[in-house]
């Protein structure tokens, strides 16, 4: 049998560990963490399920992804909105036909919702530095009232850079939306919430007569050589002692208060893009529908990562990281029995959907590879 190392018990190596542990192969999964789940760990306090690293809502439209971890678990019908308080006013985003009518008299706002028409189809996503580029004048004023109001400031908190020095898939993230529905996902056919949380998923994934899992572990404190492959999801430079330089990451911090009212907030999920420090509220019980008397709701402030200070979350990519990324990569050829996946091993921004499809690519490579 075929001794396997997974550094890494979040949602990617979890993936990767049950599909070689079903095809007969010996699995240990560490983590230097003293819980298993990495960024999507949640937990039940008070009776209400918290998410401890930030709101994580489950969305894909790949079917497969949706297919393999609804063998672990069940999804509830929570179709994810979010908010952004804009000049005191509550609005859908992304920026949508809602958000205009909110914000604008309604002669002006039909102006601009038959503009988006005119150029753009209905149902459409429109990436913010997309439309800034239209010709049309109106369009563009739309773009720098979103820009100025939504996206400059969210983006200067969150990532401590401008628009313009992250990379476009960052941005794109944040499109304005034609049409009026408010859904954060619409063009995802699978979307939910485990409903017994994603801890309890990802338990299941790892319930493998197969996987050996030790917590409070670090890769530094075992040695390579006694492992046939190594499916790595920490970070990259980490890895390799930041011979190369360091990457840089954005962290966050949370500041979780107990509030003693059934509901704090309209929504879930409430952004302040252009007030205070921190850059949204949580409100946890919207996810699994918790009945209960009180609330627990998160502050979000984020903040540059520092090791051994905090937690790397959001590789930042810019022309320059991506490069020193390429140089790492390059050095990963000399440790072909090592294969980094996940959000840190590959320094991508990937939401969960897409490290389970990577982590589901790399577990078949190393099955075909016997
Ligand atoms: C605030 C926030 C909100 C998010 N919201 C969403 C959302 O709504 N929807 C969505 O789809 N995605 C969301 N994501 C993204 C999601 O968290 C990631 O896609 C996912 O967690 C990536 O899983 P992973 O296993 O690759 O990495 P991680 O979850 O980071 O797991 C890596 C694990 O490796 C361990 N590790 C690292 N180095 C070592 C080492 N040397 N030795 C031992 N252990 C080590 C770490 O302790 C960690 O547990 C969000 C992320 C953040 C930060």
């Amino acid at each position: 049998m075929k001794k396997i190392l997974i550094v890494g018990a979040g949602i990617s190596g979890a993936t990767v560990a049950n599909k070689l542990a079903n095809a007969g192969k010996e699995v240990l999964v560490i983590d230097e963490k003293t819980h298993i789940g990495g960024n999507c760990y949640d937990l039940r306090q008070d009776g209400i399920m918290v998410h401890q690293y930030g709101a994580h809502i489950f969305h894909t439209s790949i079917k497969e992804v949706y297919e393999f971890l609804s063998k672990f678990t069940t999804f509830t019908n929570y179709e994810h909105q979010v908010k952004a308080v804009i000049n005191g006013k509550e609005v859908p985003v992304p920026f949508n036909f809602n958000s205009i009518d909110i914000l604008f008299e309604p002669d002006r706002a039909k102006e601009l919702k038959d503009k988006l028409l005119a150029h753009y189809k209905l149902d459409s996503k429109v990436p913010i530095l997309e439309l800034q580029n239209a010709e049309d004048k109106e369009l563009q004023f739309l773009a720098e009232f979103v820009y100025e109001n939504l996206f400059l400031h969210y983006t200067l908190k969150q990532w401590g850079l401008r628009p313009d020095e992250l990379d476009k898939s960052v941005s794109a993230r944040v499109p304005v939306y034609v049409g009026t529905d408010d859904r954060y996902f619409p063009w995802d056919a699978y979307q939910g919430i485990p409903n017994e949380g994603y801890t309890k998923m990802m338990e299941n994934m790892f319930s493998h007569k197969n996987i050996e899992i030790k917590l409070n572990t670090s890769f530094s404190s075992l040695d390579a050589n006694d492992f046939d492959q190594i499916i790595y999801t920490g970070t990259i430079d980490g890895f390799f002692n930041y011979k190369l330089g360091e990457l840089p990451y954005r962290s966050e911090s949370f500041d979780n208060v107990t509030i003693d009212k059934a509901f704090f907030q309209s929504n879930s999920v409430i952004n302040y893009p252009n007030e205070h420090e921190y850059t949204r509220i949580i409100e946890h019980k919207y996810f699994l529908n918790d009945n209960t008397d009180k609330t627990i709701i998160s502050y979000e402030y984020p903040e540059a990562y520092e090791q051994g200070k905090n937690d790397p979350y959001y590789p930042i990519a810019t022309p320059e990281t991506t490069k020193l990324y390429q140089s790492y990569l390059e050095l990963a050829k000399e440790f072909p029995k090592i294969k980094f996946i996940g959000r840190l091993g590959d320094y991508k921004y990937y939401d969960m959907d897409k490290a389970v499809n990577r982590a589901l690519e790399v577990a078949l490579q190393i099955q075909q590879k016997g």
